[in-house]
């Protein structure tokens, strides 16, 4: 594989033919940035969801879960800022007709510079070996420097033209860092515009302006309005959190780049109420605690990294990102947002209504401040598919495509195969199945040789792989092959659970946080 694109094209081909991931209404051609998840995509997700949602209500018994509708009152989004300013600043390259997002088109500028500087480096370790000071090397190589001074230069002048809401400054910066597009090699770019990115649509049979209403673009904001019902009926004391899972829907201006960006997408959000003063503490917590989830899965650290926000949105006293690099770049995966009290404070101006916390220990009372952990379920998806998807070449010269995903996350857990179809093993086979499927998710397949059945399973990302022979009706034991390092070991049918299980059971991340 070559470049990057490449990657992305291979594992959206694989996701497809794997029943993974389908682009939606296929047969009418498609419909742009929405997608479908099939029979091994659904397991995938569910199980992505199940680690988050446990990760989070099961293990702090301060957090507890919700379910808020997707609708909401239209005076919601007044009060969240989202009628007015969740916008994009968007521009278009006249000649190729494209059209980007004016802070992305900067931010990968930036991030080229940032590139040049981690080659620097790189050239300066293999240079001084041993003796190799890197702290003093990027503050006194001369092409680091530079490097360091433009981004700077490029980061201040973006901030103050998105602070100030100057869409022409932002333009001309485009312009002074003479950014190309992609598409066209050319600058020749139109004014930058805002565009909403709220779907809007009526409620009942009446339109007219008062009775529009919105498909949520967060999940956030079902939580914040019911945060008094929750304190209450599940009589939580701050600190105290909140999670819900759901879906969410924005008009991406940009969707490209498979289920990255989708028009519908799902969330998985948990809003942490505290006292105001402590959102330092606890926004340091939750990076780390975050992050926690994450490695606990096992993919190669040099995957994750953390971004700060150069803007901070409306709402935010410190945010950052955790970022993952995708087949297309490192990008954000997971928000981290330290969001004070301005979610609970503005939908107690618009609707007019005390949301506030009484401190029984002050006898006083208070709007609490707001930790926010927010990550895309799809993004997430796409964070495991990728990094698990391999074409590993073998050593007797063939290639297989396996899909090394988290055991405890795999669809299916373990394949049961009848080594051949005749001498009862088919009988036997599905004996040992039936009592598996039980608490495992498993797959009968007795199609094929057998050498193709497990690369079939690799291809899924199945962990386990039991085959049934003459030795299990003479002696009562299975082959046991283990997708990573496609050892076989033989055991006794009774252990084949116990040591499936081992591997595969959810509280094998979860014991890990
Ligand atoms: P981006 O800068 O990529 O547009 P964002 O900063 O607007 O993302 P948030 O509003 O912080 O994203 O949303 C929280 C999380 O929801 C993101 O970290 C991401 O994982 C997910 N997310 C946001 N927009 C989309 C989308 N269009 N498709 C899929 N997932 C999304």
């Amino acid at each position: 594989m070559s470049t990057n694109e490449d990657k992305l094209k291979t594992l959206i081909g694989h996701a497809k033919e794997y029943g993974y991931v389908f682009q939606s209404s296929e047969i009418y051609d498609g419909l742009s940035a929405t997608y479908d998840y099939g029979p091994y995509g659904v397991e995938l997700k569910n199980n992505i969801r199940r680690y988050w949602w446990e990760a989070m209500t099961k293990l702090n018994d301060n957090i507890v879960g919700l379910d808020a509708a997707i609708f909401m009152h239209p005076l919601t989004w007044k009060a969240s800022g989202h009628v007015d300013a969740f916008n994009d600043p968007l521009i278009d390259n006249k000649d190729s007709k494209k059209r980007y997002r004016a802070d992305v088109l900067l931010e990968e500028h930036i991030g080229k510079y940032a590139d040049k500087i981690e080659k620097e480096v790189e050239k300066g370790r293999k240079k001084f070996g041993e003796a190799f000071d890197e702290a003093q090397f990027r503050a006194t190589n001369p092409n680091v420097k530079r490097a360091q001074e433009r981004i700077d230069a490029v980061v201040s002048r973006m901030k103050a033209a998105l602070d100030a809401n100057d869409l022409a400054a932002l333009r001309q910066l485009i312009i002074d860092e003479e950014i190309k597009c992609p598409i066209s090699g050319t600058g020749n770019w139109t004014d930058v515009r805002q565009f909403n990115l709220m779907f809007a649509t009526e409620l009942g049979s009446v339109s007219g302006e008062s009775s529009t209403i919105y498909l949520r673009p967060e999940t956030a904001q079902g939580i914040f309005v019911n945060f008094l019902n929750v304190q209450k009926s599940a009589r939580m004391k701050i600190p105290f959190g909140i999670a819900q899972t759901g879906k969410a829907f924005r008009n991406e201006i940009v969707a490209r780049q498979f289920i990255f960006r989708m028009r519908e997408f799902e969330q998985m959000e948990m809003q942490f109420f505290i006292k105001p003063g402590t959102q330092k503490e606890w926004y340091d917590y939750w990076k780390t605690k975050r992050m926690e989830w994450h490695r606990a899965l096992g993919l190669p650290a040099e995957n994750y990294r953390f971004h700060d926000h150069i803007k901070l949105a409306h709402y935010a006293d410190a945010a950052c990102d955790i970022e993952f690099k995708f087949p297309m770049g490192f990008k954000e995966l997971e928000g981290i947002h330290s969001r004070t009290d301005f979610d609970l404070g503005n939908h107690e101006k618009f609707s007019g209504k005390k949301l506030r916390y009484f401190d029984t220990e002050t006898n006083e009372s208070h709007v609490p401040y707001v930790l926010e952990t927010s990550i895309g379920l799809d993004r997430m998806f796409l964070a495991i598919l990728s990094a698990a998807y391999e074409e590993e070449k073998l050593e007797n010269g063939e290639t297989r495509e396996v899909l090394r995903i988290p055991a405890p996350l795999a669809p299916v857990k373990v394949a049961v195969l009848p080594l051949i179809k005749k001498d009862g093993l088919p009988g036997k086979a599905r004996a040992i199945f039936d009592i598996l499927k039980l608490d495992l998710n498993c797959q009968y397949d007795e199609k094929d040789s057998i050498g193709k059945r497990y690369r079939r399973q690799d291809a899924i990302g199945t962990p386990y792989c039991i085959t049934i022979d003459d030795k299990t009706i003479a002696h009562g034991t299975v082959t046991i092959r283990e997708r990573d390092s496609m050892q076989q070991e033989t055991v006794p049918v009774a252990e084949v659970q116990r040591i499936v299980n081992e591997k595969v059971d959810l509280r094998r991340l979860l014991e890990q946080l």
